[in-house]
This record gives C-alpha cells, structure tokens and sequence, in this order.
C-alpha cells in the first residue's frame, strides 16, 4: 500500500566509536503491521542500531521518525511512552511474583497509577492481565511464581508485559536467544499471530536462518555496520552479497 506512511524511519544512521563505523549510514523503512527482520553476523551492528531506535544510545549521525515524529535523541523512556515497545534480552521480571502479578504490574505503569493504590489497583487489572496473558498462551500459569517459570515461557510473559503498553513498534533484540529450535519457532510463531492479529509492527533481530525465513515478512542484512540487502526472503537469499557474508562464496 503505498499510500500509507512507515511506522518507522530510519535515515543515514550512524555510530561511531573513535572513528570505527559500527553503524554506517543505515536507511529502512518499517511499515504498519509489518514483521521485518535485522540479520547479520556477530558484530555487524545489529544491537548497536537496536539501541539507537531505542534512545539508549546517542547516534553519531542521521535521524529517526517515529510515526511522523523525530523521535532522534529523546531518551528510552519517551520513546517508550511514545508507542515503542521492546523485550530485553536480558529478562527483566520480578522473580518472587506470580506470572500475572508481573502483568498487573505493567498494567499500573500503563495506566499510570501511583504505587500507593497497588492493592486496589492489582484486583482491577486481573482480568486485563488476564487477557494479556491468553494473548500469549499463559492463562494456566497465572498463579505461578516466575521463578519457577521454563526459559520459553518467561519469553513468552516479556511478550506479554510489553504489550500492555499497546506498542505500535516493538523492537525485539534476539528474543530467541538461548531457546531450543523448538521453542524458537514457537516464540516467532507467537510473535507473527499477534503481528496479523493486533496490527502491531515488529522489527527483530535472529540468527537462527529458518525462524527468520519462515516469518518475517521482509529481511534487512547488516554486514560490518553496512546495510547491504533489504527485502523479502527471495530477494535476499538470491543476493550476491548476502550469499557472500553467509556461505563465504
Ligand atoms: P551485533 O549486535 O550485530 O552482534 P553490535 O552492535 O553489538 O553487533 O556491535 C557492533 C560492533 O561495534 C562490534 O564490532 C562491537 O565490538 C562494536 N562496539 C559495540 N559497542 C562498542 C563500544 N561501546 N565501544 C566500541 N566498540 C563497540
Ligand atoms: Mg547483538
């Protein structure tokens, strides 16, 4: 639809460490309800570009638009009060709470209620958290501490939490890291029914090939801080230079 305007857009972004292009001059588009793909080898910038989207990192040059609106040098938290989700990489649940707890927490940040009212707070939330975590497949582990969570499913609440601010971006760096194959194609499974269901747009980095040729709509590849494909599956793996970085032809 070329009508529609890109959720996100990235123009010419760069970072540079002591002269060192981490991120050389980068340019993409990110369109509504799109689940698009950032793949590349170790090293090739990947997180470095994540962490400018994100605000946690000051570019060195270029400029990011959020839904129309410069969003280049604002920090984390107004990027995420924005509409920009993210899931770590790093899980950052509370341990010691039950799985919906956790929820009910996000929720009160979303609806911006002060801690005082946590109690009351907490039993009007149940049943939204409720319904965050059928989004994800976890209702039958509502009352479970996290701490006893598998590794899948702890992904799989990190989703959820990060939806209950209604993102309309949500930037997922590596969020397969350290999952079975299995578990893996699960997660990305997830995260393309909720893409086709809620209209929400996910950009995601991977580096297990068949997650990310199975599901994301459109594939970018970075190489030593360079864009050097941006397409759909066929596209890129008929690529010269992406077979190059991959197969070493
Ligand atoms: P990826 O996520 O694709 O594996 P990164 O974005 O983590 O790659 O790293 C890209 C390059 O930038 C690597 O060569 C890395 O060593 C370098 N780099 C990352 N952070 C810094 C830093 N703070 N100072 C210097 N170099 C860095
Ligand atoms: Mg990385």
């Amino acid at each position: 639809d070329p009508i529609r305007e890109p959720i996100l857009r990235v123009e010419s972004l760069t970072k540079s460490y002591d002269g060192f292009l981490a991120v050389n001059d980068v340019s993409f588009d990110v369109a509504p309800g799109e689940l698009k793909a950032l793949i590349g080898p170790n090293g090739a910038g990947k997180s470095t570009c994540f962490n400018m989207l994100m605000g946690q990192l000051k570019p060195t040059r270029g400029t990011v638009t959020f839904d129309g609106r410069a969003i280049t040098g604002l920090k984390p938290r107004q990027i995420w009060r924005l509409g920009v989700g993210r899931t770590f990489q790093i899980t950052g649940t509370y341990q010691s709470m039950s799985v919906i707890e956790n929820v009910q927490m996000a929720l009160i940040s979303h609806h911006r209620r002060i801690f005082s009212v946590a109690p009351y707070a907490w039993k009007l939330y149940r049943d939204e958290a409720m319904e965050f975590l059928a989004t994800v497949g976890m209702e039958a582990q509502a009352d479970r501490p996290c701490s006893i969570l598998a590794y899948g499913d702890l992904k799989r609440l990190e989703l959820a939490i990060a939806l209950t601010h209604r993102p309309r971006l949500l930037l997922m760096d590596e969020p397969t890291a350290g999952m079975a194959p299995s578990a893996r194609i699960e997660l990305m499974q997830l995260t393309a029914d909720i893409v086709r269901e809620q209209g929400v747009s996910v950009l995601f980095t991977e580096h297990d090939m068949d997650v990310v040729f199975a599901h994301a709509h459109h594939i970018m590849v970075l190489n030593r801080g360079q864009l050097i494909a941006d397409g759909d599956a066929a596209a890129v793996r008929a690529n010269p230079q992406v077979q190059e970085v991959y197969l070493g032809g």
